[in-house]
């Protein structure tokens, strides 16, 4: 049994039964035969159904988003633009997907050849709780356009989330078995990652649940895409509109309460500015309005759920007790459910694990940078390369980070948000494999050459 608890209020939203193993063979089973149907249709089919999604998400956004908030604590505008964002998603695919999947040609020295993208099978998901909506159309829009089957195991935190996507699916008329919902632990997943039924994983999550599926699909030797954790940094040079830096800098620690895998989490800024840059951001920090997340005013709802916040509240604990100075915030709020105030660290030490650590909360790190070089420097010290943001006006600067920062993606002059055109995924331990635009799609096809005398 899966509960969803509503960390505004550490009341119990719902119940959902776990699937027995009867239940989720009959979705395996209904998937593959449904693959064997689907990998036949036209592109016309696919992108007709996208768009009937995205119908059905567009409806339903307020309740949607409601679900959302009650499950895990994102402001309730927050959840609606997120579903907004998904029905971007499945539009974006359904109108470029074919020419996405057009056929690439091959010159060859003899003969004529062709590249043709061909669907694989099915794809199993794995998915977490902060975006409970838009992780999981990253991978199901491309998958249904490329002739692919999904099924998802979502975070037991967003049952409810798991469900109304699958309702959503459903409604647009999707055949059978095109896309299920299992409502799985995940120390079942593994098993599935051996069945012969499917043929790839992808997964996004925390590191441990990334080395625990990665290790499964390896065994089967199964394609496998990870999207894990991240410590982005937040670079601020001289010639940078401060005001809007700070700003940016505010929203980007505290939209979703800090628990995004692309936010600004290390504030690394140049030593003429920091003080100027550490007085705005800090302010904006203050200033943040934490409450009711389904009211529209509120900057920031709770936590996810209260180990979540005791998680960060110790992270903030140990860094402090490793001589970090914490300058504001971060305190728990006394009432029920799973709150605590925004926070700025600064004086991290830089040869200490703790600034190597990912802050999955409201809690900013804030450094001081010499020089670029030094801006640099602190940037990639940490094991994760997944986003980034830089804040400058010299194109010169620009041009240095983008190609000394060991990310998979570097945002100029704005925060760092996935967007449906462009690659998205990291490096190092954040993972490996792209998400989004041709790239996404693309990694769960097969890529047959055609060759003719
Ligand atoms: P988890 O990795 O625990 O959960 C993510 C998903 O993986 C859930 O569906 C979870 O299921 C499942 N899972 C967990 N362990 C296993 C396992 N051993 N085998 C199979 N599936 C497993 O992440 P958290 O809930 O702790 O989320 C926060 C972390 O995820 C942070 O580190 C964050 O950076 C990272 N993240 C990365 C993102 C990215 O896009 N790169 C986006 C969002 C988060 P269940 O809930 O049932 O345990």
């Amino acid at each position: 049994m899966f509960t969803s608890i509503n960390p505004a209020t550490g009341e119990t939203v719902a119940t959902y039964p776990e699937l027995t193993d009867a239940e989720v063979e009959k979705k395996v089973a209904a998937a593959h035969a449904a693959f064997a149907q689907w990998r036949t249709t036209d592109l016309a089919t696919r992108t007709a159904l996208l768009s009937a999604i995205a119908d059905q998400f567009e409806a339903h956004k307020q309740r949607l988003g409601e679900i959302a908030t009650r499950e895990m604590g994102k402001t309730l505008k927050s959840a609606i633009a997120e579903v907004e964002k998904c029905v971007s998603g499945f539009r974006y695919y359904a109108e470029h997907g074919p020419k996405l999947l057009e056929p690439v040609e091959v010159p060859l020295a003899k003969g004529t050849g062709t590249a043709r993208w061909l669907p694989i099978g099915v794809v199993l998901a794995i998915m977490p709780w902060n975006f409970p909506y838009w992780q999981v159309v990253r991978f199901l829009a491309p998958c249904i356009l490329a002739g692919n089957v999904g099924l998802l195991k979502h975070a037991s935190l967003t049952q409810g989330c798991a469900q109304a996507i699958e309702e959503m699916v459903t409604a647009a008329g999707a055949p059978e078995g095109l896309f299920a919902n299992l409502g799985i632990p995940s120390r079942r997943v593994a098993p599935l990652i051996e069945d012969d039924r499917i043929v790839a994983v992808t997964l996004t999550g925390s590191e441990g649940a990334g080395i625990k599926v990665a290790e499964a699909a390896g065994r089967a030797l199964k394609k496998v895409v990870l999207e894990l954790g991240g410590s982005d940094p937040f670079i601020v040079m001289p010639s940078a509109d401060l005001d809007a830096a700070a700003q940016a800098a505010v929203t980007g620690r505290i939209q979703n309460a800090g628990q995004s895998c692309v936010c600004a989490k290390r504030m690394i800024v140049h030593a003429d500015i920091y003080d100027a840059f550490l007085d705005k951001f800090a302010q904006g920090m203050r200033d943040a309005r934490v409450d009711d997340p389904m009211a529209e005013d509120t900057t920031m709802g709770p936590l996810s759920s209260v180990e979540q916040r005791d998680t960060v509240l110790e992270q903030v604990a140990t860094a402090q007790e490793k001589g970090a100075r914490l300058l504001m915030g971060a305190e728990k709020i006394d009432r029920p459910g799973a709150w605590m105030t925004p926070g700025v660290l600064v004086d991290v030490p830089l040869d200490d694990p703790v600034a190597q650590e990912e802050l999955f909360g409201p809690v900013a790190m804030v450094f001081r940078a010499a020089d670029i070089d030094e801006a640099i420097r602190i940037a990639n010290d940490v094991p994760f390369g997944l986003g980034s943001s830089v804040w400058t006006k010299d194109p010169s600067e620009q041009e240095r980070f983008v190609r000394d920062i060991e990310a998979g993606m570097t945002a100029i002059n704005q925060i760092l948000a996935s967007v449906p055109e462009a690659p998205f995924g990291g490096i190092k331990r954040s993972g490996h494999g792209r998400e989004l635009g041709p790239w996404g799609l693309h990694e769960f096809m097969n890529l047959k050459a055609v060759l003719r005398a």
